[in-house]
């Protein structure tokens, strides 16, 4: 084919690439329909305090429920949504459910800590933080119980922008937290000026926290750099529990990880909590140590 001059410049597709694209376009319909007809759904994965276990919140994560493929993670869809701006859709309607979701609990006397993941192109529409904030309100939701979460990337991609839409929300009572605290490459300095409530120190460098080394070193700097400050660090991913204990001793306030539970559906996350014993008593329970 590169030998025909006939053929230079055009592309050339054999079946498997072209059933490559098909699908991927395909994937992409069969996404925004989804939004609309509500295949997706919200997933709760527990935050526990560090000292005493008991339930500190729990995180919004996204599932796809396809009705051929099944529960499809958010890996293989976000990305996706980011670049053909279905996010925006898909965004609010986490952001929307969560919130309800949020103010359901408080109506029973359980104020639940509730954080959602917000992407970039979603701080893009000029509207977002008067919506979050709409919503919000609507939902009789107190604002303080709401974290957003937001990478370290995309808060030092247009700072300007990023302060502008944070601003108004932080000064409503939301909160806000840097995810996946350590894998970019960002000017800390003006990171530090957006004053962020919560940092998610990322799964890599928990998992560094059992080996000895300089993995450990770092790690134990970034939890130390978070505390300086003055936030409130989350460990994300710890799996075992050496990793949960080496957390707690360097300081993190708070771990989220497959050690203590997976993010579950809305009916698992209730019978999770309701095993624990947490309904009723966090501390107690948790004290106790009854599982
Ligand atoms: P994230 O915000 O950093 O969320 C934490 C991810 O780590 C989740 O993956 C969670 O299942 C996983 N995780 C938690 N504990 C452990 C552990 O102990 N071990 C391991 N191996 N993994 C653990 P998930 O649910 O697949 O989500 C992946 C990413 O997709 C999220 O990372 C977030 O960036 C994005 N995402 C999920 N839901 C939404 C959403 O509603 N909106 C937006 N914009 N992004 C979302
Ligand atoms: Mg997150
Ligand atoms: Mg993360
Ligand atoms: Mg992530």
């Amino acid at each position: 084919v590169l030998a025909n001059p006939r053929l230079a410049g055009t592309c050339v597709l054999d079946q498997p690439m072209l059933d490559v694209l098909l699908q991927a376009e395909a994937t992409e319909r069969e996404l925004r329909e989804a939004v609309a007809r509500g295949e997706l759904e919200v997933y709760y994965q527990p935050k526990v305090d560090a000292l005493d276990w008991s339930l500190a919140g729990v995180e919004a994560l996204v599932r796809w429920n396809h009705p051929l493929r099944g529960v499809i993670e958010p890996g293989e869809f976000i990305a996706m949504a980011e670049r053909t701006g279905i996010i925006v859709d898909l965004g609010m309607f986490v952001m929307e459910k969560s919130v309800r979701q949020c103010a359901a609990w408080t109506a029973l006397g359980r104020a639940i800590e509730v954080s959602i993941n917000v992407s970039l192109e979603q701080f893009q529409q000029a509207d977002f933080s008067t919506t979050v904030i709409e919503l919000v309100k609507a939902h009789g939701c107190p604002p303080q119980l709401i974290t957003i979460e937001i990478t370290e990337t995309i808060a030092s991609t247009d700072i300007a922008m990023v302060r502008g839409q944070i601003d108004p929300m932080r000064e409503f009572g939301i909160r806000f937290a840097i995810d996946d605290f350590g894998t970019g490459y960002s000017n800390l300095a003006q990171l530090a000026t957006l004053k962020f409530d919560i940092l998610k120190i990322d799964r890599s460098f928990v998992a560094g926290l059992e080996t000895e080394g300089a993995g450990k070193e770092v790690s134990r700097s970034i939890i130390q750099l978070g505390r300086n400050l003055g936030c409130r660090v989350v460990a994300e991913g710890a799996e075992t529990i050496g990793q949960v204990s080496a957390a707690s001793a360097l300081g993190c306030d708070e771990i989220q990880g497959f050690y203590f539970a997976r993010p579950m559906t809305l009916a698992a996350f209730e019978g999770w909590q309701h095993k624990r014993g947490e309904a009723t008593s966090p501390k107690q329970a948790a004290a106790s140590g009854t599982d």
